[in-house]
This record gives structure tokens, sequence and C-alpha cells, in this order.
């Protein structure tokens, strides 16, 4: 028989932490950690299983529940010494939900049910505190009102207001026992006037009503978005836990907090948390009152003038900070945990894998690795590899002048400048039109979640480290400052003002997440620093991959960067991209539009001395490592020209006349650029221009072998191929050249030919291909849409639609179609391998430098992957996970 239902408390459990699946990542921890003889309040689990079996029995719960709770129930009872639902000695419960993975747009919370107008008294007379009792009650109407009955929040806010206004008092904490009453008569009546019936006043209809609530979050549509963002399959389900509620509001011997094992931000091994004396949940993460630090060295280190917990509560501050350790020795990782105190006593209400900025990860990581607590590999793996990213930008140059207007909280690292904003749809706008912004807000809320990812940076003027704003920022890398109180945001107006500074919309502003520092105007940044940490990960990840990291580059600056950043070559130099500058382009068009071989070749002897020493500059950065240079693959459209203007520059430079040019232009016309007269066609047509182009290769191979002795090998890569004809021909060309210039020099120089794989045909042709090419490239942006049939240039105006729809999960350009282009992919592979033998496999497509698309190449064991210099840190790690997820599979298999 199926059990719906896992007891935990009195240090055991009937759970554990590797039961995830069946009772929610909550559950799992909290079994977990009363196994771990923690302080933990008894309760229990309704398990996943519940919440699937609800939802394919219209809704109904399996008919054992109702007694496995009833069960459940009463153990709680019999620990704690209460009675759900007793007049003078009730038992309140929380009630929470709690998938595998954290989900935010669920039902999160009811507290403090199993109050009654019965049973507060009760609570009343038990604890003694009149006013405690009666403000449990009210925040437990409000938040079972909201979440449980969906009755706004803002009726309840009105009563409170109009309580608060009637008897002249402004802070909820000068509210007394009687002022609580009547705002729980005013709840009260909304609850009444929203829904046409009373507020429930039986206990066992409140637990099931807030049971069949976290049930029905499931489905919600905020929920059903996010499980879409995060690839969570709906049949997972969410459980629902059911704890013996304990009190942070019982009085100044009490409080809640919440806390990281080690730094989120910087990593640093240091307990950091916040908490609130006498306050209930959410009231720290609410932001409504500024949080006190746990320790000393967060307190001084922020500049607060609140006592720390571990000088107000010296003696749990000592038994939390041995929780701390324990939860870190047993699980190997920083954690993220929320206790409460009751009358100096510490409960653990949840432990969590905590986030934490790259920066934090690497830190913990590394450290972790010292300390003997996980294996260099584990350390590997921990890292989400599009996480480095965040370290790979820029921060504040230290020397540039800065106007700092105020300093709130350093939430979340990194540097960035922009205009001000003030809602997310703004933000979402000018990021549309390229502008950089800063989001200012007093907090925010999952409502923001478009705009704080559209923004550069986000900027609130309340809340802590643990603040909607600080987590989310952090989540996704964005710079972030929290709670700089002194600013004040006046929306209405569109300004923030601070001591007779006034910030309108619009105006540019710099934010420091790394030192909460907000600043006027833009300040100039400088490059990050690739030791430390990052260098020793990135040590152990290089020693664990197989495949090699290319850079996909053409310009000296880019091949530089991706060099600092560990490339290991060139895979990818886009020839066409040398030709963008202004004084090339001319040119380039002059060879395009001429319409006679003499006319090529007359261009094409200009450009050949740039495009010489173009690859001596690239030869001589790569010092030796591999560049995989392809001959000319210009779409058209990208290099004729528009205007008259151009056109008569054009014309003069070919010594021509404008209406030549006007006509060579309008014969040049594509209606599909992307599969015209592009790549090795190109080639077919006018074989001089890649003569040319092979030519100044190895014309600057010698003179890099000359000048530098280093030995240069280039790979010569042919694009767009289709067919084994198409690369005997233009190889032969090559060669040609190859030969001319090893006899005019005296020197020979060792070069592949190999060519991209970008069409289905090639693929499925690849081992005829392979007779002739020495080695492939996969060109994935272009078999994307040869495969699809999807025009890279005109896709952006419907894959929105596919995605919504659900038919693409990912934008196909972004991340591997492995199911459809990945198989060609892999057919190409073997066909290739299987005629020869030691055919050198890449991909160079954007899918190189994407982590998913990275373990496929690892699958289908890829020689190595080229990317853009910026993601090639990424790809390095990625490698290196594929590499050790491998192994670890083929072990287990
Ligand atoms: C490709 O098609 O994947 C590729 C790398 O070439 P390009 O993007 O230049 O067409
Ligand atoms: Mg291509």
């Amino acid at each position: 028989m199926t059990k719906w239902v896992y007891s935990f408390g009195e240090g055991k459990a009937e759970g554990r932490a590797d039961m995830k699946n069946l009772l929610g990542g909550k559950g799992a921890n909290l079994a977990e950690m009363s196994n771990l003889g923690l302080p933990v309040p008894p309760g229990f689990t309704i398990t996943t299983e519940v919440c699937t079996w609800f939802y394919a029995n219209g809704k109904q719960y399996p008919a054992e529940l109702q007694g496995e709770v009833a069960a459940a129930l009463a153990s709680v009872e019999r620990i704690v010494g209460t009675k759900f639902g007793d007049p003078d000695n009730p038992l309140l419960v929380s009630v929470r939900s709690g998938a595998r993975a954290s989900m935010p747009g669920m039902m999160d919370t009811v507290l403090n049910l199993g109050l009654t107008d019965v049973t507060v008294a009760g609570l009343a007379r038990r604890s003694g505190d009149a006013r405690f009792a009666y403000d449990s009650y009210r925040r437990f109407i409000q938040m079972f009102g909201n979440v449980v009955l969906g009755v706004d929040h803002h009726h309840f806010e009105d009563v409170l207001e109009e309580v608060k206004r009637d008897r002249g008092l402004s802070y909820d904490t000068e509210l007394k026992a009687e002022d609580w009453q009547s705002v729980i008569a005013g709840y009260k009546q909304v609850v009444e006037n929203e829904l046409g019936r009373p507020f429930p006043q039986d206990p066992q209809e409140q637990l099931w009503g807030a049971i069949g609530a976290v049930f029905s979050s499931w489905m919600n549509q905020r929920a059903i978005t996010y499980r879409k963002l995060h690839d969570i399959p709906a049949s997972w389900g969410t459980a629902v836990n059911v704890q013996a509620m304990v009190f942070g509001n019982m009085g100044d011997d009490c409080a809640t907090g919440v806390a990281f094992t080690r730094n989120p931000s910087t990593g640093e091994n240091l307990f950091y948390g916040e908490y609130l004396i006498n306050a209930q949940g959410e009231d720290v993460v609410a932001g409504i009152r500024t949080p006190q630090h746990l320790t000393i060295a967060g307190k001084d280190a922020n500049g607060s003038t609140l006592p720390a917990m571990e000088e107000s509560m010296p003696e749990v501050f000592r038994q939390l900070d041995e929780v701390r350790l324990k939860l870190e020795r047993h699980y190997r990782d920083m954690q993220d945990i929320e206790f409460t105190v009751q009358q100096s006593k510490l409960y653990m209400l949840q432990t969590r894998t905590g986030k934490r900025t790259a920066a934090a990860a690497l830190k913990i990581a590394v450290d972790m690795v010292g300390e003997g607590l996980i294996s260099e590999k584990e350390g590997v793996l921990r890292i989400e590899p599009k996480s480095l990213d965040q370290l790979l930008h820029p921060t504040l140059d230290p020397k540039a002048k800065r106007t700092i207007i105020a300093k709130g909280l350093p939430a979340s690292p990194g540097a960035a400048s922009g205009k001000v904003v003030f809602t997310a749809e703004e933000a979402e706008k000018a990021a549309e039109h390229g502008e950089a912004v800063i989001l200012c807000r007093v907090e925010t809320s999952p409502e923001d979640i478009h705009g704080m990812h559209a923004a550069q940076g986000i900027l609130t003027t309340r809340g802590g480290m643990t603040s909607h704003a600080a987590v989310v920022a952090r989540g996704m890398g964005r710079p972030c400052v929290a709670g700089a109180g002194e600013l004040r945001i006046d929306y209405k107006r569109g300004t923030i003002t601070v001591r007779g500074v006034e910030v309108k919309a619009g105006d540019v502003v710099t934010i420091d997440g790394s030192t909460g520092e907000v600043m006027l105007g833009e300040v100039p940044t400088i490059q990050p620093e690739l030791s430390g940490n990052f260098a020793e990960l990135m040590g152990w990840a290089d020693r664990f991959r197989r495949m090699k990291v290319r850079t996909n580059a053409e310009t000296p600056l880019d091949a530089r960067t991706a060099r600092k950043f560990g490339a290991e070559g060139i895979g990818l130099c886009r020839t066409e991209h040398m030709f963008f500058d202004a004084d090339r382009i001319i040119a380039v068009r002059e060879m395009i539009l001429a319409d006679t071989e003499g006319g090529r070749r007359a261009a094409l002897a200009k450009i050949a001395p740039m495009q010489r020493q173009d690859f001596v500059e690239l030869f001589k950065i790569m010092k030796g490592l591999p560049v995989t240079i392809r001959l000319l693959d210009p779409p058209l459209h990208e290099f004729l020209p528009n205007s008259d203007a151009e056109m008569a520059e054009v014309a003069k430079a070919a010594g021509t006349d404008i209406q030549k040019v006007q006509h060579r232009a309008v014969q040049l016309h594509e209606a599909n650029p992307m599969l015209g007269h592009r790549g090795c066609r190109l080639g077919i047509s006018y074989p001089e221009i890649y003569e040319m182009q092979a030519r100044a290769i190895f014309e600057a191979a010698v003179a890099v072998f000359k000048e530098t002795g280093e030995t240069v090998t280039p790979e010569i890569m042919i694009p767009l191929a289709g067919t084994k004809k198409e690369l005997d021909i233009l190889k032969a060309v090559i060669d040609r050249v190859a030969g001319e210039v090893a006899q005019a020099s005296g020197h020979t120089v060792d070069y592949l030919v190999g060519t991209m794989i970008e069409l289905p045909r090639a693929a499925l042709q690849a081992g005829q291909i392979a007779q002739t090419a020495e080695f492939f490239s996969f060109g994935t942006n272009d078999l994307t849409q040869t495969t699809f049939g999807i025009s890279r240039d005109d896709a952006g105006s419907f894959l929105p639609d596919y995605q919504r729809a659900g038919i693409f999960e990912h934008d196909p350009f972004v991340t591997l179609d492995t199911e459809g282009v990945g198989e060609l992919v892999k057919i190409a592979a073997e066909r290739g391998r299987n005629t020869r033998g030691d055919i050198k496999l890449g991909i160079c497509g954007e899918h190189g430098g994407d982590p998913s698309s990275i373990y496929f190449c690892e699958k289908v064991g890829l020689d190595y992957v080229s990317c853009s210099p910026y993601r090639v840190p990424i790809a390095r790690l990625a490698a290196a996970q594929a590499a050790i997820l491998g192994e670890q599979a083929a072990s287990e298999a």
C-alpha cells in the first residue's frame, strides 16, 4: 500500500534527504535535520504522489489520506503536548508547499493555522501575552484569507490602516491586544464581504483548506510559467509540509532569522545571516524592518549599529553556530537555513543548498576541496558554467572619479551604469532599444522579474541582503544595491532624491553591487582578474576535460582576449569579418561588384596585403596553436552597398561609373541571401577569391616562421559545402597555391584542408566528403537553419510563438536541437570517422559556447568546441563537467 504521509520530530523521521522526489526539498531536509538530532519542531510531509493523485483523480484525495494525516497530527500533538483545536491549549501549525526544486510562484506559507475565536483565547492565557495571541490570529486571517481564500491583500491593509488612524498610532508595534481585536473583527468582516461566508472557525476545515490551496497552487499560472522556464515537469508535483508552530514573536527572548553557512556574496567561510527580535517568519524577508546581523563581524563589516545576535543572544548563537558546522559537514555544501528562537530556545525550520554568486561558488568549491569536504571533481561540478559570465565582466576602475550619492547593501556583485527607470515595463522597453538601464524600486516583487532581467543593474531603497531584489539579482548575476535607505524614490514624480540631489528618470547612474555604492553618471570600468580561485578551479577543469576549447576570433583583440581566457587555438576565423572596417569594405565591395575576372583580381590585389598582415598577427598571437581559417563566406547582402553615396565610393575606387555599380548591385540582389550565393559557391564561381586567400595564408605562415621560428599549421576551411566535388575543386586551388608559395619562398608549410558541415546533405555524405576533407567543423548555425528550414535572419518573427506553444523548449539557434540537428552531427561524425579514422572534429556554431550543447558534443566525441572569447572559460568548465559526468555514467553502467 502506498504511504502518503511521512512524519518527523523527536530526533527521528520517516523520510531522508535523498527522498526529495517524494517529499520535496523542504520535506526531505526537515526529515534529514530531524534524523541528525537538530531541534526541528515536529510535523509531517504529505508526499508529492498525493499531488499527482489529486490531479489524476479530479482533485480528490486518496481514501487513506485523511486517516494518515489524523495519525500524523496526533503524533505531533503528543510530542508538543497540545491539541489541535483545544480551547485551552491549542496546537498551531504552519502549512508550506515544497516541490523537488524550490519554486517561486506557488503557495508559500500559512502560519498560525488552528487559531479561531475560541483557541485564540487559549493561546492568550497559555502564553500570558494577549497582545501576541491576537496579533498571531490577525496574521493568520490575513495569510489564510489571502493565499487560501484568495482575498486581496489591500483589503486587509486598509482595515489595519483605518484602525491605526482611528487610534492615532503609526507603528504596528504600538497596537495593543484590544487594537488587534478590532483589526480581527475588521478582517473577518472583509472575508465575509468578499466571499459571502464567514472565516472558517473549524481548525480541520482550515487545515484541509490550506492543504488544498498548496496542491492547487501547483497549477496556477505563475507556477506553470516558472516550470516552463526551468524545465520542471508538471508530473513532479509538490509536497505539503505541516509543522508545529514555534513563535519568534512572543517577546524579546524570541527571534527569527535566515542565514547562510558561508557568505553567499563572497564565499568567505564566515557565518552570514540576519535576524529580527520579536518577529515572525516572513518579517525578515519582507524587508519591512531592517534586520540585524548574526555576527559581530557581519555587523561591523556593514556598519550596522544594531546589536548582533552574537551579542544579544550569545548562548543561542553558539548553538546556531554548532548547527551550522554540523549541517556543512553533513551536506558538504553551503546551506541556506531558517530558524526561530522561542523564549531562548533554538528551532531549525529549513535547510537547503544556498544560492550564491559565481565568485562565492568558486571560493566555496576551492575552499571545500582544501578542507577535504569534497573532491576536485566535485568542486568542478559545483560551478554552473554560465555563471562564470559574472566574473568575466568589468568592475569599476578604482582610479575613476565617482560622485557617490548613497550607500546601500552590496547585494549582488559587479558594476553597472544605465539610465534610471522605475518600472519593470520601462526596463524591458529600454532593453529592447538596446539601452542600458538601472531598475530603481523601493523594493521588488516577483512581478518585477522580467524588468530585473532586462536591466543592467537593480537598485532598491528597502530590504536586506535576503530581500527579493538581492536574492533574485544574485541568481541572475545582475549587479544589485539593495536597501539604500537614504534615497527617496517618488514614483509619481519620477525622481530619486537624497540630500538636495535630485535624479530624474532617464538620468544615468552607476551602481557597484560589490560595495553598495550608488553614483551619479557613468563611471569607467576595468577588466577582471582571472587569478586566484578562478585559475585554480579552471586548472582542475582543464585536467578533467577531454575536448579542447578553441575560439571564434578574427581580430587581434578577440584573439588576445580568448588566449587570456584559455583558448587553445582558433576554431573559426571568419575572413569576411576582417573586412568590415570602413577602409577595407570598399575594396571588398569593389571585388564583389566587379563583373569580370580582371576587375575582381584588381580588387583582390588591394585586399591581399591586408589579409596577409591579418594572418601574420593572428599566427603570432596564437604561437603555434591551431588556427582554422575559413575562406570567404559572405552572405552578399551584408556587403552590398546600399546608399548612393556608398555606390559612388565603390565606383570611384573601381574606376567605373555609378550606373554600372548600381546595375551590378541589382543583379546580385538575392531573395534568400542566407541560402544564396555564399560559402564555397562563391569560390566555385570565382576561384580567384579563394586563391588570393590561400596565398595570403601561406605567405603569412612563411613570414611568421621566418621571423619567429614558430611553425604554423593552418587549417583551411571551406564553408557551406554539400558535395565532395565542391571540395575537390577548391582543394585543388589551395594545393596549387601552396606549391607556388613553397617554391617562391623556399619554405613548405604543412596545412590541412577541411570543411564545415552546415548542410544536411553534407552530414549525410560525410563519408564521401571525408575522402577529401581532413577535418570537419560543424557549423551548427547554418546546420540548424537548413535542418529546420528556418531562416536565421527571419526566425525572430515567429520563434517566440513556437516557444510559447511549447513546440520549441529552447531557441534552437542558442541550444542545439540534439534530436534533429544533433542526429545529423552524430551521423556525420560516424561516417567521417569511418572514412578517415583520424579526422579532426569540432563545432564552431553558437552552440560551441552553450553548456548543454557542449555536453552533447562530448557524447558524440568531438575533438574540440569553438566559441566566442568571453565564453571560452564557460566552455572549458562545461567540457570538464561533460567529461566527468560521462565517466560517472560509464562507471555506473
Ligand atoms: C555556422 O553556420 O554555424 C557558422 C559558424 O558559420 P556562420 O555563422 O558564419 O554562418
Ligand atoms: Mg555558416
